[in-house]
């Protein structure tokens, strides 16, 4: 089965309700490029707006609690994403594995959680510049993969964004080869976990990517689309990497 390309911008901490706009001007842009999936996870207290902006737009969280509800002060739960008009969440950021110190078990409980409550998933795994350095990148971005993935897993609501974490928002990428030799790790252990069910599952790249190497990263081997920061903000900058997508997407 195809897998198709799926580019999903991440706005982090940015965005108040003036961006809605530009929001509106991404789905739009968009539209022009049906083969492929686009999605847009904005801060939590822009999820209402942007659905209501664009129903029809897949628009996700950052985040969410492995609790359905309780005194967890501060956090929202899948639940609520969805009720707010979320149809995705990405779990496992390195924003939040290393700034906030969730453990891989952490974050495989808000996978089931997100799941539970009929999200798709977006996990996030990653090396640190001194693993890559060290020749560690397989082995540790492979046991974070065994160690955040949810037990059981519906493997058309899951995907695996492989973003190191030395790359994200410095304009530094990994080479070609690097991106392609760690998907398809990612797929040889998903396949061992699962089977021959591993190839519907989408593996995503992000870090730094832009519109200039977006048909590059996009066309290594196992890339299924990119989880993007800093160029998913503007129109401008976002639409030139869906277009790249597009153009793999044949
Ligand atoms: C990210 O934070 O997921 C990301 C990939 O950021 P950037 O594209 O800015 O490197």
């Amino acid at each position: 089965m195809a897998r198709r390309k799926y580019v999903v911008g991440n706005w982090k901490m940015n965005g108040l309700a003036s961006a809605l706009d530009e929001a509106r001007a991404i789905f739009e842009g968009a539209a022009a490029h049906p083969s492929v999936d686009v999605a847009l996870c904005p801060p939590f207290t822009l999820i209402g707006a942007m659905h209501a902006a664009a129903p029809d737009a897949a628009v996700g969280g950052q985040d969410c609690h492995s609790a359905d509800a309780g005194a967890f002060t501060g956090s929202v739960a899948a639940s609520m994403l969805a009720d707010a008009g979320a149809t995705l969440v990405i779990v496992g950021h390195s924003e939040r594995r290393d700034g906030c110190g969730e453990t891989n078990a952490e974050v495989k409980a808000k996978a089931e959680a997100a799941l539970a409550a009929g999200l798709s998933v977006i996990l996030c795994v990653g090396e640190p510049r001194e693993v890559r350095e060290a020749g560690g990148a397989i082995d540790h971005v492979l046991a974070q993969v065994r160690e955040s993935l949810p037990d059981q897993f519906d493997r058309t609501r899951l995907a695996i964004a492989y973003e190191p974490i030395w790359a994200i928002g410095t304009g530094l990428v990994p080479t070609v080869e690097d991106v392609a030799a760690m998907h398809g790790s990612i797929r040889a252990a998903l396949t061992e976990r699962i089977g021959a069910g591993a190839n519907e599952l989408r593996l995503l790249y992000g870090g730094s990517v832009n519109g200039d190497n977006a048909a590059e990263l996009l066309g290594a081997g196992d890339v299924d689309g990119a989880l993007v920061g800093g160029a998913s903000l503007t129109a401008a900058k976002f639409l030139p990497i869906v277009a790249a997508a597009a153009t793999l997407a044949g």
